[in-house]
C-alpha cells in the first residue's frame, strides 16, 4: 500500500506493557467513521458529537464481536494535536488488547502510523513549528527536572519565537537593500551603512550567545557523563550501586569482573549526571580485560568528570599509580573507598599521590560520604554556585540541528557585515542576509524539506 499524507492513521500512544489505562490515537479525515463503524453503546452507535466522551464497546469488525469496553471521544480539526480530526479511544492496558483495539481500526479502514507521523503531521498543518516538533521527543525522553524544564520552554515556542524574531530583522534588513536596487532612480533613500551595520551585528552576538551557549544547554539536556575508574575491587560497582540507589552493575569479589562499561543515571542539582562504571584499570595479559581498560581509556575521554576510585583498606600499589597517571589533567574528584574497614592508605598517602585532586573517604556498603561524594561532583560539573547547570530561563539552544542553522547564519551575518564595512555593492549584503534568514528558517523548519523532516522525525517513538 503507497502511504499518503491524506490516510488516515491509527498507533498505540501509550508506551507498551501493562497499566492501568492504553490510548489509541487516530488521526485523519475519515476517523470518526472508520472508530464510529466499530464503536457500539447501548444507545445506538457512532461518536457523532465532536468533545463528547461515550462509553461503549469497540468491536473487531462493524457487527463482530466485543473486543473490549472503551470510552472514545473526537476532536474535529483543526482544533486537534495533528490539526486533522482525532480519535482516541481509551481501552484496558493491556499490550494485548491495546494491540487487537488496533488491528480492529485497521481492519476497519486506517493504516499503522509511522514514528512520528502524527508530530509530522501537526508540523505540516501549522499547529507546532519543527523546533515545537522536536521538542515533544525531547520532553518525552527528558531525564532530568532541568532537561524537562528545558524541553518545555522549547515547546511552549521560547526558541521559536527568538529566531522568529532575530529572522524577522535580517529580513527588514534585507527589504531595505532590495528596495534600493530595485529602484535606484527614485526617491528611495539607500538605508544607512552604519545603520543595518549596528542592527546586525546586534542579531549576529545575540546568535553567537546562543551558540556559546549550546554546550551548557547540551549538558542540561542530556546530563553529564562521569567516569568511575580505578583499579578491580576497589569498589566501582558497589559505589556505582550505591549512588543509583539500585542493582544496575554486577557487584562481586572476584577481581577484573566489570568488564563492561556499566551505566546508571542519577540527578545532582536538578541535571542528569550518567555515570560510566568502567573496567578495572590493570596491566593483564587477558585480552578481554585489555580490551576493557582501553574502553575505559575512551570513557575518561569522554566523560565530563572522573570519580577515580581507591581502596582505603588496601595499601596503594602500582595499579593505583596507573590511575593516577590516566587522571592527570582531567576534572577529577578522588575516592577513599570501604571507610567502614580499617585504614591501610590514609588520605594524606592518597594526597601524595594525586596532588590537588579533591578527595572524599566514603563507604559504598554503608553510603558514608555519598551527599559529600555528589556535592564533589556537581561543583566539578557546574562550579561552585548553588544552582546546577540551569539558574535562569534564557534562550537555550541544545540540538546539534539548530547550532549549526545558528552558525551558519552568523556567518552570513558576518559577511554581510564585512561586505558593509568594505562599502561594497547592496547585491552582496541582500544576498548574504537572505543566507541567513535561510539558515534560522531551518530552525523553525521553515521551507524543510522532506530530507530534513525525515531526519527530525525519525528519532520520535511509534504513536506519537
Ligand atoms: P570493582 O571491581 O571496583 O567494581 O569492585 P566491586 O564493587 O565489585 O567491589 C569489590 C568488593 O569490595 C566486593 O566484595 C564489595 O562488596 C566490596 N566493597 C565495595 N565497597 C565496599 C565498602 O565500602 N565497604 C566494604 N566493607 N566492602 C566494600
Amino acid at each position: 500500500m503507497v502511504k499518503s499524507r491524506l490516510d488516515t492513521i491509527a498507533a498505540i500512544a501509550t508506551a507498551p506493557g501493562s497499566g492501568g489505562v492504553a490510548i489509541i490515537r487516530v488521526s485523519g479525515a475519515t476517523a470518526c467513521e472508520t472508530v464510529g463503524a466499530i464503536f457500539e453503546q447501548a444507545k445506538g452507535s457512532g461518536i457523532a458529537e465532536p468533545r463528547r466522551v461515550y462509553v461503549g464497546h469497540l468491536l473487531d469488525r462493524p457487527g463482530g464481536v466485543v473486543v473490549d469496553e472503551v470510552v472514545v471521544f473526537a476532536m474535529k480539526g483543526p482544533r486537534s494535536y495533528t490539526g486533522e480530526d482525532v480519535v482516541e479511544i481509551q481501552c484496558h492496558g493491556g499490550s494485548l488488547v491495546s494491540q487487537r483495539v488496533l488491528e480492529a481500526v485497521c481492519d476497519a479502514g486506517a493504516r499503522p502510523a509511522e514514528p512520528g507521523e502524527f508530530t509530522r503531521r501537526a508540523f505540516l498543518n501549522g499547529r507546532l513549528d519543527l523546533a515545537q516538533a522536536e521538542a515533544v521527543a525531547d520532553l518525552i525522553t527528558a531525564r532530568s527536572e532541568d532537561a524537562r524544564r528545558l524541553a518545555w520552554s522549547q515547546l511552549d515556542g521560547c526558541l521559536s519565537t527568538r529566531v522568529a524574531e532575530l529572522r524577522e530583522t535580517i529580513l527588514q534588513a534585507r527589504a531595505l537593500c532590495e528596495v534600493a536596487l530595485d529602484f535606484p532612480d527614485e526617491d528611495v533613500p539607500e538605508p544607512s551603512n552604519a545603520e543595518l551595520h549596528q542592527q546586525l551585528t546586534r542579531v549576529r552576538l545575540e546568535l553567537e550567545r546562543l551558540t556559546e551557549g549550546f554546550e551548557r544547554g547540551r549538558l542540561r539536556y542530556q546530563g553529564a557523563r562521569v567516569a568511575l575508574i580505578g583499579r578491580p575491587n576497589v569498589g566501582k560497582s558497589s559505589l556505582l550501586n550505591a549512588l543509583a540507589g539500585r542493582d544496575r552493575a554486577l557487584v562481586t569479589p572476584i577481581a577484573g569482573t566489570t568488564r563492561d562499561v556499566v551505566e546508571a543515571s542519577i540527578v545532582i542539582r536538578n541535571t542528569a549526571v550518567l555515570l560510566m562504571d568502567t573496567a578495572g584499570m590493570r596491566d593483564a595479559d587477558d585480552v578481554v580485560e585489555a580490551m576493557g581498560i582501553a574502553r575505559s581509556r575512551a570513557a575518561i575521554a569522554d566523560a565530563a568528570c572522573v570519580v577515580a576510585v581507591f581502596d582505603r583498606s588496601s595499601s596503594l600499589g602500582p595499579e593505583d599509580e596507573m590511575v593516577a597517571e590516566l587522571i592527570r589533567g582531567k576534572s577529577t574528584v578522588a575516592v577513599l573507598n570501604k571507610a567502614d574497614l580499617a585504614s591501610r592508605t590514609t588520605a594524606t598517602d592518597l594526597k601524595a599521590l594525586l596532588g590537588s585532586t579533591p578527595i572524599i573517604e566514603v563507604s559504598a556498603l554503608t553510603s558514608d560520604g555519598l551527599g559529600s561524594l555528589c556535592d564533589q561532583i556537581g561543583r566539578l560539573l557546574f562550579g561552585s554556585a548553588e544552582s546546577g547547570a540551569s539558574g535562569d530561563d534564557e534562550v537555550v539552544i541544545f540540538r546539534v540541528r539548530h547550532r549549526d542553522a545558528a552558525k551558519k547564519a552568523t556567518a552570513d551575518l558576518l559577511r554581510a557585515e564585512a561586505a558593509l564595512e568594505g562599502e561594497l555593492p547592496l547585491e552582496l549584503v541582500a544576498s548574504d542576509l537572505a543566507a541567513a534568514a535561510l539558515a534560522l528558517g531551518e530552525i523553525i523548519g521553515d521551507m524543510a524539506g522532506e530530507d530534513v523532516l525525515d531526519r527530525v522525525f525519525a528519532d520520535f517513538c511509534l504513536g506519537k
